[in-house]
């Protein structure tokens, strides 16, 4: 059961009459600015990119915020106490280390939300899987006819929930690594962490690095909160046993079967909770594919345990599809199934994507290299891709990983790939576009590279 009654988490903290600056004024910094202005803060802010390119950068001018464009300059910190991060910026960019040098607070935008959420939080975390179990617990809430707020990395910044002027029963938050990596007193009242695999190494010092910063999540819970987490990943059981969160952990696998926790048995999801036993036959599901049921298990548990009932989540399960650009499937031409899976964007997403399809595949992949070892990926690419089409900034490295175990092609164009790709499929065989990669060498984003692929598909 959710908590009747919700602290303020930093009942101590103020707004009024600070200086606050703001790092990265994407979206989330333009709602972050206008929401400390509107709170009494003298607000600044700072991008690398110049003005013309900040939409959103005149509205905030008009309300008197002052914009430092076109880099980040020491000068905007001259007496700033309060710094926002974006979680598009690194938290070792130099104008943080010096903020936090002169002594002001550097938070992220989540924990700057934290602050005013007067609702229980239910927050998603994991390398893979985070939008669509956000949005399934969402709608399985919104279906049993709360009040919900679903934001932070999925779209919605999570500082607007102050801005929507109502009361919500619960708040429903999609939060990334980044966002993790500047929170302090951030504490879902039920965290889900659906897997930990190589993603971003880009941006840490290696994997522990990341995986640490993951388990952040459960950081500040106390007894009465819930870790709703994947014993089925190796990290992230290693590290329950050593002991994960002061709240209850409820544990959720997709292999074998748990005292306590929910699985998989005779087609169905059984939570067993307390002696109590419950199950969700999965032919009842509209989302298909194994990695579906684990982010299925987790928006069951964090459901249940904020009060709403096993019909209503039924019901819900029985109508949400999931989302495009996730193993979306196109259509079917000569006897190939096209699939969009332009989501995929890392290492675990094709590992799962592969493992999830039955039939041979000719495979699209290659982007912009995150820093990962491809080779972790040999066995399935020998067991199910037939051939391998190679595009973007990292198609030479994955080349020289896994291009010994199968057909591979190279691609220099897009267009290329989609026909090459249509040359090597037979009937039977599924064309799948999982990168593995970023989109931002080639495309604007990894829904532009899916909604190219689908016209591309469309056209043959
Ligand atoms: P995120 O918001 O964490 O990026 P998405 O729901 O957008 O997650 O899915 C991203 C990619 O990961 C897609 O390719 C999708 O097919 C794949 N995916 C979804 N759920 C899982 C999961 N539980 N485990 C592994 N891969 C998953």
């Amino acid at each position: 059961m959710v908590k009747a009654a919700v602290k303020k988490s930093s009942p101590g903290f103020r707004v009024a009459g600070r200086k606050a600056l703001i790092v990265g004024l994407a979206a989330t910094g333009v709602s972050s600015a206008r929401f400390l202005k509107g709170s009494g803060a003298e607000v600044v802010a700072t991008d690398m990119k110049p003005l013309d390119e900040l939409t959103g950068a005149g509205a905030l001018m008009d309300l008197g915020i002052r914009i430092d464009a076109g880099g980040h300059r020491l000068e905007s910190l001259d007496g700033v106490d309060l710094v926002v991060v974006s979680p598009g910026v690194r938290t070792d960019e130099p104008i943080l280390n010096e903020a936090r040098r002169r002594g002001a607070e550097v938070i992220s935008d989540i924990e700057l939300a934290y602050r005013f959420i007067d609702c229980p939080i239910l927050a998603i975390a994991g390398t893979n899987g985070k939008t669509t179990t956000t949005t399934l617990l969402g709608e399985i809430l919104k279906d049993s006819g709360k009040k919900v707020f679903v934001g932070g990395n999925i779209g919605t910044p999570a500082i607007e929930i102050t801005e929507a002027g109502a009361d919500y029963d619960l708040c429903v938050l999609e939060i990334s690594s980044f966002h993790l990596e500047t929170t302090r007193t951030f504490n879902p009242h039920i965290g889900a962490l659906l897997n930990i695999t190589e993603d971003h190494l880009d941006r840490y010092r290696d994997f522990d690095d990341y995986a640490g910063t993951k388990f952040r999540l459960f950081e500040n819970q106390g007894e009465g909160d819930y870790a709703v987490v994947n014993v089925n990943d190796p990290v992230i059981e290693k590290r329950v046993s050593r002991g994960l969160t002061r709240g209850k952990v409820v544990p959720f696998t997709v292999t074998g079967a748990l005292k306590e926790g929910l699985f998989l048995k005779g087609g169905s999801i059984i939570y067993l909770n307390g002696g109590a036993e419950e199950a969700y036959p999965t032919s009842e599901f509209r989302l298909k594919g194994l990695h579906n049921i684990e982010n299925v298990m987790a928006a069951i548990a964090s459901a249940r345990l904020a009060g709403v009932s096993r019909e209503v989540i039924l019901e819900t399960l029985a109508t949400f599809k999931g989302l495009p650009h996730r193993m979306e499937f196109v259509r079917m031409l000569d006897g190939v199934a096209y699939v969009d899976d332009s989501k995929g964007t890392n290492i675990g997403s094709l590992m799962m994507a592969l493992k999830g399809t039955d039939t041979p595949v000719v495979l699209i992949a290659g982007g912009r290299d995150k820093g990962g070892d491809y080779s972790v990926l040999g066995g399935l690419v020998k067991e199910k891709v037939k051939c391998m089409v190679l595009i973007g900034e990292a198609r030479f490295k994955m080349k020289e990983s896994l291009g010994g175990l199968t057909d591979t092609v190279i691609a220099d164009t897009f267009e290329e790939a989609v026909k090459t790709a249509r040359s090597k499929a037979g009937a039977g065989d599924t064309v799948l576009l999982c990168p593995a990669c970023s989109s931002f060498d080639m495309f604007r984003d990894y829904k532009d590279r899916g909604d190219r692929f689908k016209r591309l598909v469309e056209a043959l």
